[in-house]
């Protein structure tokens, strides 16, 4: 039985109740997890509060840094236990899983290294004056994570929130969240004092509520869905409390025809099929210039074809969808795709012999979709690729920036020059040019902008992002 993290001790629900923890493959529980409530986030959000004003507020950047490096360390050393617990969990291949251990502990390595790396500014005033400004944590922050990528998710706001000297509570996903709670501990064991992270698992409507109502935060993270972002900004507005929010998108991938096609395929099909579609910058539209559209939809159309889900141990194309709900809402897209008359151009497969009661979908690539049709527009978080043709330019440009979202873009051409206007004229948080990084690279600043949500994390703006300023203004004469 897995239990809540609180000022820096493992303990159950005050109510002693419990949520069963369903593996994917199977439709089967295998452990459970303690249903945290707004009484366990009160306690929580109290012990943050006590860190801050205690031992890890009074921190140098450089001890912080150095427990945010071991617990990386601790993370590689720890990375198949947790590759492991991730592929249960969220029924994602062992080698996506793989990738995931390693990539938070890049959070951790990247987060610890820059610590001590935040400076502040001196400021030209009156005469007979000092002004410095120092960057200072803002306090007490919430952190929402989503499903699909919990290890990562954790490193992605945790990493950052901890190098300014914040204290965290995390309201991981109801759906998954057991490497969310094997951090915990390594970051216990890497010397993390109580209350700098504390873990209240539970459902959104209660814990997750709970938590980004409270009048003890001082800052938000949330990733996950647009309407459950809406809840999260008049929560939070109620106490003036900032936040930075990741809501997903429906990310274009334009292949112009003079495009290096053959590199282009493999990296379009894999952004969309990586952990089956459930990725928030998964590239599923896929924008062909009319001249080449036979052609290079049929080397994809190929490669679709060949696609197989399968269990975490198979380590195939991807696995099940996280939850019955989740392959519902993917399989009535395709079915009313279906109906609708909207091609489907090719279908992947199921592996054999897959455990019954799993939530399984068939990768389904489809076109030409109607620009109107909601496949074009909508997200389906699942592993359904939506081919749609342009003309030129103009049109290629129109047809990218024709969605509520704005995440992430993916450009093929070689033409620099096009290159060039691409990267301007398309609404994105990021752009790709003959290549594509669904949510890679601790490095590069991330987010989105119309309904992808806002504020950025990743790179050197996430120490911003997790602190605020302070000027302060000396007389000395
Ligand atoms: P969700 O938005 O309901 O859940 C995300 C997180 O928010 C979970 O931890 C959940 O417990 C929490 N939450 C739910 N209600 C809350 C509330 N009122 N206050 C605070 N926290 C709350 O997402 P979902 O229902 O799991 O998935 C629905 C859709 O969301 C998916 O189909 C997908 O389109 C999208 N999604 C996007 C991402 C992403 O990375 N952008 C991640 C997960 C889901």
């Amino acid at each position: 039985m897995n239990k809540l993290l609180i000022d820096g001790r493992w303990v159950d629900a005050l109510d002693g109740e419990t949520i069963d923890v369903i593996d994917p493959c199977s439709g089967e529980a295998f452990t459970r997890i303690a249903r945290g409530r707004a009484a366990d986030v009160d306690l929580a959000v109290a012990a943050a509060r006590r860190a801050v004003e205690g031992a890890w507020g009074s921190m140098t950047a450089t001890e912080r840094g150095r427990i945010l490096q071991r617990l990386g360390q601790l993370i590689l050393d720890h990375g198949e236990e947790l590759a492991d617990l991730e592929a249960r969990d969220t029924g994602k291949p062992m080698s996506v899983a793989r990738a995931d251990a390693g990539a938070v502990a890049r959070y951790f390595e990247f987060y610890g290294g820059a610590a001590d790396k935040v400076h502040g500014q001196t400021i030209p005033y009156l005469s007979g004056y000092n002004v410095s400004v120092v960057r200072i944590p803002h306090g007490v922050t919430a952190h929402i994570i989503p499903w699909n990528y919990p290890a990562q998710m954790m490193g992605r706001t945790l990493a950052p929130a901890l190098a300014m000297g914040n204290a965290a509570v995390v309201k991981p996903s109801e759906d998954a969240c057991l490497t969310v709670l094997k951090l915990g501990e390594l970051a216990l064991q890497a010397g993390l004092p109580p209350g700098a992270l504390n873990i209240v698992t539970g459902y959104g409507a209660e814990a997750g509520a709970a938590l980004t109502a409270h009048p003890g935060i001082n800052f938000a993270t949330f990733t996950g869905s647009p309407e459950v972002g809406i809840q999260v900004q008049q929560a939070t507005a109620r106490n003036h409390v900032p936040c930075v929010l990741e809501l997903g998108g429906k990310s274009p991938q334009i292949v112009f025809d003079d495009a290096d096609l053959a590199k282009a395929a493999p990296i379009i099909v894999r952004a969309i099929v990586q952990n089956a579609g459930q990725t928030c910058s998964a590239g599923s539209r896929l924008l062909v210039q009319q001249s080449i559209h036979d052609r290079f939809v049929d080397i994809i159309a190929t490669r679709y074809a060949e696609l197989k889900a399968g269990t975490p141990q198979m380590d195939l194309d991807c696995g099940p969808l996280i939850n019955a709900r989740q392959r519902d809402k993917v399989q009535a897209f395709i079915a009313e795709a279906t109906a609708m008359g909207v091609p489907m151009l090719a279908q992947g497969n199921l592996a054999p012999d897959l455990p019954a009661g799993g939530y399984f979908v068939k990768p389904a690539l489809f076109g030409p979709v109607p620009r109107e049709h909601r496949l074009a527009c909508q997200e389906v978080f699942g592993p359904v690729l939506s081919v749609m043709p342009f003309s030129d330019e103009d049109d290629a440009v129109r047809l990218a920036n024709a969605t509520d979202y704005g995440l992430v873009a993916g450009v093929w051409t070689e033409n620099g020059s096009r290159q060039s206007r691409l990267a301007q004229r398309i609404a994105s948080g990021q752009v790709f040019i003959n290549c594509y990084g669904a949510g890679g690279g601790v490095e590069l600043p991330f987010g989105g902008v119309k309904k992808s949500g806002y504020g950025r994390e990743k790179g050197f703006v996430a120490l911003e992002e997790m602190s605020t300023t302070k000027t302060i203004v000396q007389h000395y004469a």
